[in-house]
């Protein structure tokens, strides 16, 4: 069963119906599915399996607590790029020893929690990071685990803003570079390089920047083995992409299929950093119509989800699928393909309160007529939403709701405005 499911005209997840969370918990309001979440951590383990593969999952998609702590409870690993996130993994129970630490500006104090944390690897950048790490892991007398970040420069064909793996990114090395870096680090006895890092970019949805990036990290690891660096581990990174309008995203086995047989070449266990992958689709957004407006030929959707809330469609001219929860008499249930027309639709700009031209959900979008008080879901909302939702008008953050079965529960209460004022009044 899909985790969000129509069922007569009513927008279920799992098995409660979207309009009782909306009435329980109010509006707007982040619904996340547990069996889609753990669903994904298994099968990519089981993807991977042939080469012993630790799921880092990439907090940053989505870091609420009640989420990090069912993934941990399911045997998954992490990857952080702040001590913030760091902290979150240790409150819900997660293992330092499966957490990798990567990130372009870790600062000291960062280094020495994750050596003080005991991560398993620290993902290094650059060189001017090794010597930090180095430097740091001296201080507190200890030696850091780290990998090289490398950039394979293989174009991931995915927005500009979310590529990572090409010459002109300030993500990692290019190959030349890492090898020199590790070169040097031979001599370094407080550092100990156990692992090779890749990320290419996100929302990817073909193989081939992987198969690309893969032959030539093998090339690598066999030069730095050469060095004498003790290479266990090949963290391949995340970026598996997912389907936002339609059938785009790629199944995880074909992803494992061009990296499984180079990581078993090489020698190494899989390391994998999934973010979007699990937490994508796992979640909506749940928002209530407020007004409807119409100026000229443009109809307007105001609805109580803003930009504030879910920045992608303003940051990335991202698209989310849209659609009634409750659906109006005689509307179609949520087309499957977002390309295709739907009968008895008008285009509407979906857009928020928040005083931005550019804040809006979805623009010129075909849907069924709606009115004051109607439900609407913004699907594929799980990641990259809640983290970067912000405050921005003195908007409350929206609440955030976990759903096992049957249950539902609270994993974020709605912020208050006393919260949204307090650092600001308690500065004595
Ligand atoms: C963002 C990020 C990820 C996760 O990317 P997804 O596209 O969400 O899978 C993994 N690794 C690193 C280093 C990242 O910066």
């Amino acid at each position: 069963m899909e985790p969000f499911h129509y069922q007569n005209g009513q927008l279920y997840c799992e098995n409660v119906p979207a309009a009782e969370l909306a009435g329980r918990f109010g509006t707007p309001l982040f619904v996340y599915s547990q069996a889609s979440i753990l669903g994904t951590l298994r099968s990519l383990q089981a993807a991977f399996t042939a080469v012993d593969p630790l799921v880092c999952y990439s907090v940053k998609a989505n870091s609420n607590l009640g989420i990090l702590k069912i993934m941990a409870q399911h045997g998954s690993g992490f990857d952080v790029v702040s001590a913030g996130e760091l902290y979150r993994v240790g409150l819900a129970g997660g293992e330092a020893g499966k957490t990798v630490f990567a990130g372009v500006g870790k600062t000291d104090d960062e280094i020495r929690a994750g050596l003080e944390a005991g991560v398993l690897m620290f993902n290094v950048e650059s060189e001017a990071e090794l010597a930090a790490v180095a430097r740091v892991a001296a201080a507190v007398g200890k030696v850091a685990p780290i990998a090289l970040r490398v950039n394979p420069d293989v174009d991931p064909k995915t927005h500009r803003y979310i590529s990572t793996g090409k010459k002109e990114s300030k993500f990692g090395m290019d190959i030349e570079r890492a090898a020199k870096v590790a070169e040097a680090a031979v001599a370094i006895d407080s550092v100990r390089m156990i692992g090779m890092h890749m990320h290419i970019g996100s929302q990817i949805t073909s193989t081939e920047p992987y198969a690309g990036a893969v032959a030539k990290g093998v090339e690598l690891i066999d030069r730095l083995r050469k060095m004498g660096h003790p290479i266990a581990w090949y963290n391949m990174g995340g970026g598996y992409g997912i389907n936002y309008r339609g059938h785009e995203a790629r199944p995880v086995e074909e992803f494992a299929r061009v990296i499984v047989p180079a990581v078993k070449a090489a020698g190494c266990r899989l390391a994998i950093e999934p973010g979007r992958v699990i937490a994508g689709n796992a979640g909506i957004l749940l928002s209530r119509v407020l007004y409807t407006k119409q100026s000229g030929e443009k109809r307007f959707l105001i609805q109580d989800a803003a930009m504030n809330d879910l920045i992608r469609p303003a940051l990335y001219e991202s698209y989310h699928r849209i659609w009634p929860a409750v659906l109006p008499p005689g509307a179609a249930p949520a087309p499957e393909d977002s390309e295709s027309p739907v009968a008895g639709t008008e285009p509407w700009d979906v857009v928020g309160p928040v005083c931005e031209s550019g804040d809006f959900l979805a623009k010129d979008r075909p849907l069924p007529r709606l009115d004051t008080g109607d439900l609407l879901a913004t699907f594929s909302a799980g990641a990259y939403g809640m983290v970067m939702a912000s405050n921005y008008n003195t908007r409350p953050r929206a609440a955030e709701v976990l759903v096992d079965g049957p249950d539902a529960r609270l994993v974020r209460r709605r912020e208050t405005l006393e919260d949204l004022v307090r650092p600001e009044l308690e500065i004595t």
